[in-house]
């Protein structure tokens, strides 16, 4: 027998109506906030993420599902969203044709991780990505647009927010933070040690203890933001207090990728295990320059999909819907016939074959229809039906007229 490969999951029954119930409140959402569905291929060339993620990230570095394909290039399974769409707002000269353009994506992602609760090597996010609005009004919107998508959904959160900075403010910053690690890079763990090099602001994002203690009392960009930073920063706490979503400041926040700037957010659940992100997002105003794109401010976020799964309730009734039972073989394409008119309506079961009521019943029962409309000899002769209904117990018998407006109405 083949099993589904390590790290990978279907996801069906209960998990899928939870999966379906989130993307449609998430576009519907996101469509009301001005956004448009755009697709990008799952498999891109390596450089992107190269150039993007950043060959120092743990992802490009260790993660990726990357190969050579026939045609010998360097490709890669995408290991997250946001590239893909900023090279395709790039590839269509969105850059310079100017203006403001919102985007919101779903669909597998891929990371060579070991598997662990909550981490698969193939996922799913849900993720906006907004062009062309440099205004920190657009990172507050932002904001409330997946604090809207957690609330309609009924997930508690909590909202954790800093600024990284820009490039005015990061490279003095980075200069002393630089100074301050080389001095302590013998207690440094490895990984910290190779940061100083790469990319000095991660040491922060380090999970082991030792490291944790010394980097405690270290200054963070927070403490260091230019003028005009400070002041974005404060515009957008401003923001979301007016609209009454309350955020912790967390100055630890540095996220895993190298072209955010500015604001940086966080949405944890403390309801999975330990504090556990759920959606991440924030500015990146660099990002569509380093992909050789005219410097566009933009601001996006990104929600794990299996991650809340469990945090999701599934309210829609058990029972719906309707089953035919022909109970004698006349009544067989009768009942095929009746069942097309009403799957335009409603959702419609059919037994394919004669059988007696106590075998349809049962049928009709796991698929957990509330309505048991039996067809035989007598109402195929009465043009009528047998009707019941599976919760109440209650049955009655109606003419094939009025069973329509009997169901439809209950529906
Ligand atoms: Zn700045
Ligand atoms: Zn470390």
């Amino acid at each position: 027998m083949i099993s589904a490969l390590r790290g990978m999951k279907d996801i069906h029954f209960e998990d899928a109506r939870k999966f379906e119930k989130f993307l449609d409140i998430a576009v519907h959402i996101a469509k009301n906030h001005g956004f448009s569905h755009i697709e990008t291929p799952i498999l891109e060339e390596t450089g992107l993420f190269k150039r993007s993620v950043g060959e120092s990230s743990d992802i490009v570095g260790k993660e990726m599902y990357r190969f050579t394909d026939k045609g010998d290039n360097d490709v890669c399974m995408r290991p997250e969203g946001t590239a893909g769409v900023v090279r395709a707002f790039v590839e269509k000269k969105l850059d310079k044709a100017g203006g403001e353009y919102r985007f919101y994506y779903f669909g597998p992602m891929y990371r060579y991780e070991r598997p662990q609760k909550g981490r698969l090597r193939q996922f799913h996010q849900f993720g906006i990505e907004s062009f062309g609005e440099a205004s920190h009004l657009e990172d507050a919107a932002m904001i409330s647009m997946a604090a809207s998508i957690f609330d309609a959904l009924g997930i508690k959160y909590t909202l954790k927010l800093n600024s990284l900075g820009c490039e005015k403010c990061i490279p003095k910053y980075k200069t002393e933070l630089v100074g301050k690690l080389t001095a302590m890079k013998q207690d440094l763990c490895e990984d910290c040690g190779r940061r100083i090099e790469t990319n000095p602001m991660r040491v922060f994002d380090c999970k082991n203890d030792a490291c944790q203690k010394l980097l405690t009392p270290l200054p963070r960009i927070t403490d260091a933001l230019c003028e005009e930073c400070e002041s974005d920063f404060d515009g957008v706490k401003a923001a979301l207090e007016r609209i009454g979503i309350t955020y912790e400041i967390d100055k630890n926040l540095v996220r895993g990728l190298d072209y955010y700037t500015k604001t940086a957010f966080e949405f944890v659940s403390t309801e999975i295990g330990a504090q556990s992100s759920i959606a991440g997002g924030g500015r990146y105003d660099k990002l569509v320059e380093s992909l050789d794109g005219k410097a566009t401010p933009a601001v996006g976020f990104a929600v794990g999909i299996e991650r809340i799964l469990d945090l999701i309730p599934l309210d829609e009734p058990l029972r719906k819907g309707i089953y035919f039972a022909p109970l004698c073989d006349e009544a067989v394409l009768q009942a095929f016939e009746m069942s097309r008119d009403f799957r335009q309506n409603t959702v419609t079961y059919l037994g394919y074959s004669a059988k007696s009521p106590k075998n349809h019943l049962k049928a009709a029962d796991r698929h957990n229809a509330v309505w048991f409309a039996g067809i035989g000899e007598n109402e195929m002769q009465t043009k009528s039906v047998w009707l019941k209904n599976l919760e109440t117990k209650e049955e009655l018998s109606l003419s094939w007229q009025e069973l329509k407006a009997k169901i439809l109405e209950d529906r």
